[in-house]
């Protein structure tokens, strides 16, 4: 039985404060700031950590635990030090004051996504070494500079700059830990992987002219016949690894109809989303759910016409769209052709395809995080998972990536849903403690 250092929750939550005071905004950055607590806590135990700065100020620190006789490849504790900006005057308090409410609300930008899990990965770090244990592996504890503007002074730099110095065999992130009530039962999702993404340009043209007359065969009209057909376009179930995994975990646990549900769904190449719709997932999961089991098109931005009584020629459409691991762009891009046909003309919209990533979800590091779980919250079941947006895993190709980092019940999932990249981001102390505890935990399970 691993033994819990008394003080293993307060650090965290110091550490997380004293995070949350440094101002990380991106852009600009600054990430030096929030390096600069990391490097003196570690420090304070006689851990050297090393700053990786890609541009001045664009710093990701790491740091390592060496085992004197390693028997596997290194895990890694990752996360990121950036914030999303802030509106100061839509907050009820400071968002960079760290201030701890009498509810137990620890407020801040990052409170959630993510310095909570920087904090409470560098206690459990700084916790392992203070506890002697002589290790298996090494352990390596990095925080990234510019996750939420994409990587390039931060994850991405340091995997093509120092790789030597973050390589692992799996590491733990952020998107995941989040509670599913299912048919009376409690789960828990774990990022095993995420979709890819890449811009679609959609160029839709037609009959110039006098806004005085109206014509047919205009860029507008054309364009509206378009968004139709886009807007109709069923695109195919998919049935990933890591969806599959899920759902047998889910018949298995609550077995009876749902199991026969499961099994059939999964007989089927692509099973239609009226089936998939019947599952007893949580109502507010079920967008996601469609999400992560389909690629995905969505317009985003339009851009045509410069005088009110001229009728364009050109329009041009934005196209967010997202692939699932091992989807095809060049194959994606040519079905939205065909979708739209002689309509509109579509293409890229940048000269590199985001492809999508998924660790294996049936790995030691997945059962770890599962035995780890189930002797804090008995009886619980972890689900691997995707998710639809993307974080850093993606730029660290070879490292198997998962996202996890659990709250012990889903009372403040509601509060919480609206504050990540919202105003008034806080996260309750209680839950800081529960996940910094889970990761002491799981470093005994996978390291010592
Ligand atoms: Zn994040």
């Amino acid at each position: 039985m691993t033994t819990i250092p008394e003080n293993l929750g307060n650090e965290s939550i110091r550490m997380l404060q004293a995070l949350l005071r440094t101002d990380t905004q991106s852009p600009p950055g600054n990430e030096i700031r929030s390096a600069e607590v990391i490097r003196e806590e570690l420090a304070a135990h006689g851990i050297e950590s090393e700053f990786l700065e890609a541009a001045p100020g664009r710093v990701s620190i790491v740091a390592r635990l060496t085992a004197a006789n390693p028997t596997a490849r290194p895990v890694l504790l990752m996360g990121h030090i950036d914030v999303v900006t802030v509106e100061p005057e839509k907050w009820t308090r400071d968002p960079f004051g760290g201030e701890l409410d009498d509810d137990g609300f620890l407020w801040g930008r990052g409170a959630l996504d993510m310095k909570c899990q920087v904090a409470g990965e560098l206690a459990a770090f700084i916790a392992l070494k203070e506890s002697g244990a002589a290790l298996t592996r090494d352990v390596i504890f990095v925080a990234f500079a510019d996750e939420e503007a994409g990587g390039t002074y931060g994850a991405d730099w340091v995997y093509k700059n120092h790789l030597d110095k973050i390589d692992a065999e799996f590491a733990i992130n952020e998107g995941g830990g989040t509670p599913l009530e299912i048919a009376g039962r409690t789960f828990y999702t774990c990022q095993a992987g995420e979709k890819g993404s890449c811009g679609l340009k959609m160029t839709v043209r037609g009959l110039p002219g006098h806004a005085s007359v109206p014509i047919q065969g205009t860029a507008f009209q054309n364009l509206s016949k378009a968004l139709e057909r886009l807007d109709a376009w069923q695109h195919p179930t998919v049935i990933t690894k890591s969806v599959r995994l899920m759902l047998e975990s889910l018949g298995n646990a609550i077995g009876g109809d749902l199991a026969e549900q499961v099994t059939a769904i999964l007989s089927q190449d692509s099973p239609d989303w009226s089936e998939l719709e019947t599952l007893p997932l949580p109502d507010d999961y079920k967008s996601s759910f469609k999400a992560i089991t389909r690629n995905t098109t969505v317009p985003t931005m339009i851009s045509g016409g410069k005088q009110l009584n001229v009728i364009p020629g050109e329009i041009t459409v934005c196209i967010d769209c997202r692939l699932l691991p091992g989807a095809d762009p060049d194959a994606v891009l040519a079905e939205a052709q065909e979708i739209v046909g002689d309509l509109a003309e579509m293409s890229f919209l940048y000269e590199t395809q985001e492809v999508g990533i998924e660790a294996d979800p049936a790995s030691s590091f997945f059962d770890a995080i599962q035995a780890t779980m189930s002797t804090m919250i008995p009886g619980v079941t972890v689900i691997p998972t995707l998710i639809s947006g993307g974080t850093d895993a993606a730029l660290l190709p070879g490292i198997k990536v998962y996202g996890f980092y659990p709250f012990p019940s889903t009372d403040r999932l509601a509060i919480y849903d609206p504050l990540v990249h919202g105003h008034d981001e806080r996260i309750h102390v209680d839950d800081q403690v529960f996940a910094t505890e889970f990761v002491y935990r799981l470093l005994w399970h996978v390291a010592v």
